[in-house]
């Protein structure tokens, strides 16, 4: 008896926290489009520093080459490089399908192209999870069979507010998503449009910061604040461009010998059959501010070369240089996509929640870290990925390292409103029961170091088994 009293005490204690008060893992992620890690710090931004105070900054993030928006956006959830996940340009050829496809349209919605990587909002769940997402690029494309169990079909006009809301009442709903992604197209636009180094763009900064400071006051509104861990980053950065420094391809190579795939400043280069070397030998030292490689010779640290939607011949201008054909087209002041060890190329990336730590800063990670990170995060299996949680593990927490036993999988919740008292303290009990059950298997794993790599679906049915005993 003085066991069971005992065991009663003790749920009485913890059942609060286990019976449907939020304490589950959620996390958020979010990305600023062109948010240079440095715009942080020309304009006041009150909420940005506020994250800052309460989490965890990393002064700069290395992303993937090619520095444009969706092969960077898709490392940000599979942790791959570009030559790994497939999605390597904004504009892409695949020889294999014959077919192109761009981020304005053509081909975007086909499945094929996103398939050669798994999302994480795809992983988590199919281990038990709930995604959403909010116009992420690529997440309303149905990967893997599956899209995320709520999601918005991308479309720019709608509010950066609206988009908020959304995710907040998924957070909320009966069965709540655990993991979100919320896309912004700021500050990239006004970046491309007036230039990084441009007043305007200080004004859209401090407009970033105050859409940061309506999210904040959302999760804090409907009690979420504490619960999500929430992460601010971007994809890339943005670096001024300038008139005077132009390349013009018409003026080295007839148009009429190649395909160009993907725009400045690194340009995909396919030649017409027979071509290859004439268009190589015009292009190769025709302008002291542009890199021609030829694909196999691009080097090794961009992660760039293994995959067949890279072109045989890769131009990269110089930062601030623009390849175009000609002069007939709109001249941008901003533009991105240049070599990924260039700072100007690096994005911001603050972080707060129970995961991470508080008031810490760390001068820079890799963009591909963050991926085993979110995995850990949510207690989830990572798939193979070019990243390290060792390279990151200091941005955790003491309470998260230690809590790094992935979850089990806890079925839906009754929708019963009369029952609810009753079934949710039945639910917490199962919860501890679980808990305990995970915590002796954990302390008996810790013995038999080769065991340890069991995934959330390994773990479920030993659970079960376990639960009827
Ligand atoms: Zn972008």
């Amino acid at each position: 008896m003085l066991h069971v009293y005992k065991l009663s005490c003790w749920l009485a204690l913890v059942l609060p926290f286990s019976s449907g008060s939020g304490k589950e893992k959620k996390l958020l992620l979010v990305s600023f489009d062109g948010f240079r890690w440095d715009y942080v710090n020309r304009v006041p931004t009150p909420n940005f520093d506020a994250l800052m105070r309460e989490g965890v900054q990393v002064d700069r993030v290395e992303n993937i080459y090619v520095t444009k928006t969706l092969p960077n956006h898709y490392t940000l959830v599979t942790g791959l490089y570009a030559e790994n996940h497939g999605i390597v340009g904004n504009e892409m050829y695949d020889p294999i399908f014959n077919m192109s496809f761009s981020m304005e349209g053509e081909g975007f919605y086909e499945s094929r192209w996103w398939e050669e990587a798994v999302p994480l909002w795809v992983t988590n769940q199919k281990a038990g999870g709930r995604s959403g997402a909010a116009m992420w690029p690529g997440s309303d494309v149905e990967i893997g069979g599956t899209y995320p169990v709520r999601y918005l079909p991308y479309n720019a006009s709608v509010p950066f507010e609206t988009r908020v809301e959304k995710l907040i009442h998924w957070f909320l709903e009966q069965e709540p998503i655990d993991f979100g992604v919320l896309y912004w197209e700021e500050p990239d636009e006004s970046g491309h449009r007036f230039g990084p180094e441009s007043s305007q763009l200080d004004d859209v900064i401090a407009d970033i910061d105050e859409k940061l400071g309506f999210l904040r006051n959302e999760l804090k509104k409907n009690r979420l604040y504490d619960d999500v861990d929430l992460i601010v980053t971007s994809d890339h950065g943005m670096t001024q461009l300038f008139s005077e420094k132009i390349i013009q391809l018409d003026s080295y190579v007839k148009p009429d010998l190649y395909t160009w795939i993907d725009k400045s400043p690194v340009v995909g280069i396919l030649p017409k059959e027979g071509y290859f070397d004439e268009v190589y030998s015009s292009l190769l030292d025709a302008n002291p501010n542009m890199m021609v490689y030829k694909k196999e010779d691009v080097p090794e640290h961009f992660h760039y070369k293994h995959n067949i939607r890279i072109m045989p011949i890769l131009l990269e201008a110089k930062e601030g240089w623009s390849i175009v054909k000609n002069r007939s087209g709109d001249f941008m002041l901003g533009n991105h996509g240049y070599d990924s060890s260039l700072t100007s190329m690096h994005p911001v990336f603050i972080a707060r929640g129970p995961a991470f730590r508080k008031g810490y800063n760390k001068d820079s990670m890799r963009s591909v870290d963050l991926y085993p990170l979110m995995c850990h995060i949510l207690g989830l299996q990572p798939l193979a990925n070019n990243g390290s949680l060792a390279n990151v593990q200091d941005l955790l927490s003491e309470r998260s390292d230690k809590d790094s036993t992935p979850r089990p999988y806890i079925p839906a919740r009754p929708t019963e409103p009369s029952y609810a008292w009753a079934l949710g303290s039945l639910l917490g009990a199962a919860l501890v029961v679980s808990f305990l059950l995970v915590f002796v298997r954990q302390v008996t794993l810790q013995q038999l170091p080769a065991l340890a790599l069991h995934n959330r679906e390994i773990s479920q049915p030993l659970l079960q088994e376990e639960l009827r005993l």
